[in-house]
């Protein structure tokens, strides 16, 4: 494959500017087509169904995010939808090496295919590049995540794509946690790049959307298997998605200075027993974050003493703080994680709180976490 070309653009001007009509008289904005067929044109030869042939809303979206992270996106209708499209697109009896503690959508989805008799699942810890090469031996697929959901495993991708190659293995990555702005694995050599649009990408928690980018031919294969299983993204979506892409270098900025002084400020409270944050020097992904990525995201784990239920009751104290799952929106939300079965089974401590650090004033912030640890 090809490697894409790095930008000319700076990140924080192609999220404003890539995506946009251009030419005399084109409205600034692509506008919201919502139609399901279009009209019969006798001189083109396609399907002029929008499952097919797609539409000018979801390839503004689409022509962003290329840019943003150097490669032809293919939008889909969730972040799973994106992940299925790899998964179940693997031939039968593919081997696939995986994070032995991932995103637990990721994980259930390849757990099925294996239980199916269709996969071989080998789980690694990421952060260990002698155990992934190790476990590469044979494999055909690698899934990464550039910092693993919730434990915050950093990926060292350069040296992890280059042993999933020398391996003859396709490197997909997940860097939902990180966006473009952090990281751009495409350009670090991996085969396809995906996000879970749902978060950092369209930031306001207002809507569900994925995405895989990769170089044309791959995108390609993508979007027919998109078209076939039926995964297309609303319009209506991808409008908002690309309309909250715009301030993604705002609000990246942002939350990733709020995490940054509230990582800082946990791992000195007495109730905190560890912080799992790359920006923290103590932190095991430190150095191979400050090597690879600009800047250490948003994303903050955070175990306390106690009990799960103290735990959860931390959860609930919070009042700025919202108890919700999912992350990357522009309010932070806080979720104990082994609340659910699969995090839980892979891992996760019982008192982990997984922490999506918002674009409130962060002093606000501090001082929710403080009344909720200190009461
Ligand atoms: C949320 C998430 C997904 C799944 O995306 P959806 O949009 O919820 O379907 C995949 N990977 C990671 C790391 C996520 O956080």
């Amino acid at each position: 494959m090809s490697t894409p070309q790095p930008p000319a653009l700076h990140p924080d001007s192609l999220v404003v500017a890539a995506g946009r009509p251009h030419g005399p008289g084109a409205p600034l904005n692509e506008p919201v087509v919502l139609a399901a067929p279009y009209r019969h044109d006798p001189a083109a030869d396609v399907n002029a169904y929008v499952r097919h042939q797609s539409s000018a809303t979801v390839e503004a979206f689409e022509a962003a995010v290329g840019a943003l992270d150097g490669g032809d996106a293919v939008a889909f209708a969730s972040g799973m939808a994106a992940v299925a499209a790899i998964a179940e697109g693997q031939p039968a009896g593919c081997v696939a090496v995986v994070p032995d503690a991932a995103y637990s959508g990721s994980v259930a989805i390849f757990d099925e295919q294996q239980r199916m008799g269709r996969m071989q699942v080998r789980p690694v810890d990421i952060a260990d590049v002698g155990a992934v090469t190790a476990a590469l031996d044979g494999a055909d697929l690698l899934w990464l995540e550039t910092v693993t959901n919730p434990l915050m495993a950093v990926a060292d991708l350069p040296a992890l794509i280059a042993a999933g190659h020398a391996a003859g293995a396709t490197v997909v990555v997940d860097a939902t946690f990180s966006t473009p702005l952090v990281v751009r694995p495409l350009e670090l050599g991996a085969d396809v790049v995906m996000h879970s649009a749902t978060k950092y990408l369209s930031g306001h928690s207002d809507l569900i959307m994925g995405v895989l980018v990769a170089a044309p031919e791959r995108a390609a294969d993508l979007r027919l298997r998109r078209a076939m299983t039926g995964g297309f993204p609303g319009a209506l979506e991808s409008y908002l998605a690309l309309r909250g892409l715009r301030t993604l270098a705002l609000r990246m900025q942002r939350a990733q200075a709020n995490a940054l002084v509230l990582a800082g400020r946990l791992a000195d409270h007495p109730r905190v027993t560890r912080v799992r944050f790359p920006g923290l020097p103590s932190d095991p992904g430190h150095a191979v974050a400050s090597r690879i990525h600009e800047g250490f995201g948003a994303m903050i784990s955070f175990e306390l003493s106690g009990s799960a239920a103290d735990a959860e009751r931390v959860c609930e104290a919070l009042r700025l703080i919202s108890h919700a799952t999912s992350l990357g929106g522009v309010e932070s939300l806080v979720e104990r994680r082994a609340r659910h079965a699969i995090d839980a089974a892979h891992g996760t401590p019982p008192t982990l709180l997984r922490l999506s650090v918002g674009i409130e004033h962060v002093e606000d912030l501090w001082a929710d976490l403080a009344q909720a640890l200190d009461r």
